[in-house]
């Protein structure tokens, strides 16, 4: 029997290449594995006619650690993000998404290391929504109008925003404790408590709250307006440590934090809930590269750093880590992102398997 097993999702568009990408260089750091490969998202919707059948969460309950590559999306069919819903289900609340230099992706600063920790379950991306025109939206329209509280012109479509005291409680408490686990010196907590007082205002308060349990940790606590965030990262990304953040601000700023680094293609991340922990790559399924070998798969191999930590293979995730370092820092094959940030042209880069198999080498 193998060591671990793990639920292995590979997605659609480019996921199931990087994710095969993934796999060689995992088993070729030597670690035990048995992959229990589940499908999910449009293709299997008449099969099973729901894009993430019961099965797919079972595995993952089983087992308690998957790795996924993306998943799509559909525009306009009514089926919700399988993403945001396997979050859901599992209660995957903290959403961990570390943002490093990596030297020879050729990208614009070189001393970033920081961590964003993304609350994961509410916010606007609960999905409670009010089509505009719908008797739902036309009822908030008149309670809210009742109640005092505003005037909401009658063509509006509407999202609700809900930010509760334990889902902040947990995933500050989630941010510290990250925090001191890794090494780590200070926690900021980003919102818009100005504007939006009594959801952001209440992440403030409830994340200061938090602050104070930590007082005698030796963690530095800070907050920041998520505007004035982005700025500071840009002007001096090195100045930042953990960042926490309700889920829509955690979302944007991951992918300003992944362009910092090089671009998406090496953006790493992890939604992690009490019980099980999904591994995937901040990136999406890129469509328009599907299926031709090209996706830089760094952010799917660096999401499976972060899972082989999870399951306790430090010393295989430390060989992937270094291979991953070496390979960007020392070789010519490296796929078209990497190359076009480096050189500004796409010329001589190589194709998916092919940096895997780079990275595989450095590893003998
Ligand atoms: P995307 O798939 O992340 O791609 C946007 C652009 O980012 C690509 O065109 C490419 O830019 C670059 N990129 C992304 N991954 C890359 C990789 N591995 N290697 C090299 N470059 C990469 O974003 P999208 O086009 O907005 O989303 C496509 C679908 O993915 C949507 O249906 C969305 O809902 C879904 N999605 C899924 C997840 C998930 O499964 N967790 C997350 C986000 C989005 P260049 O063309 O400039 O090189």
């Amino acid at each position: 029997m193998a060591k671990h097993t793990v639920t292995l999702i590979p997605g659609d568009g480019i996921g199931p290449e990087i994710t095969h990408a993934m796999t060689r260089v995992v088993e070729a750091a030597g670690v035990d594995i048995e992959w229990e490969r589940v499908d999910a998202g449009a293709e299997v919707m008449d099969r099973y006619g729901t894009p993430l059948p019961d099965h797919v969460l079972e595995s993952i309950r089983r087992n308690k650690v998957a790795i996924k590559g993306p998943i799509t999306t559909p525009v306009g069919t009514g089926f919700r993000s399988v993403n945001v819903a396997l979050r859901k289900e599992l209660d995957l609340y903290a959403c961990l998404r570390p943002s490093f230099t990596i030297p020879g992706t050729g990208a614009r600063y070189d001393d970033v290391d920081l961590v964003i920790v993304r609350e994961n379950t509410e916010d606007l991306y609960a999905g409670i929504e009010f089509e505009e025109g719908s008797e739902g939206a036309k009822r908030l329209i008149e309670l809210i109008a009742a109640d005092g509280a505003g005037t909401i012109r009658p063509d509006s479509g509407i999202s609700v925003k809900p930010i509760s005291v334990s889902a902040t409680q947990r995933i500050v408490r989630f941010a510290f404790d990250y925090a001191i686990a890794n090494g780590r010196k200070k926690v900021t907590a980003v919102h818009k408590a100005n504007i939006m007082k009594h959801t952001d205002g209440l992440f403030l308060r409830v994340a200061r709250e938090v602050a104070e349990e930590y007082a005698g940790s030796g963690i530095e606590f800070e907050d920041y307006i998520v505007d004035a965030t982005c700025m500071q990262l840009v002007l001096h990304p090195e100045q930042w440590d953990v960042l926490v953040l309700p889920n829509l601000y955690g979302d944007i700023v991951s992918d300003l934090a992944a362009g910092l680094i090089g671009g998406l293609g090496i953006a790493p991340g992890a939604n992690i809930g009490d019980e099980c922990a999904v591994f995937e790559p901040v990136h999406g399924s890129a469509p328009k590269y599907a299926g031709k070998d090209m996706a830089n798969p760094t952010a799917e191999i660096l999401s499976a750093v972060l899972m082989l930590k999870h399951i306790g293979e430090r010393e295989a995730a430390e060989r992937v880590l270094a291979a991953v370092r070496t390979v960007l820092a020392e070789d010519v094959r490296v796929t078209y992102d990497i190359m076009r940030t480096r050189t500004g042209s796409t010329e001589g880069c190589v194709g998916t398997q092919a940096y895997a198999d780079a990275i595989i080498e450095a590893m003998a």
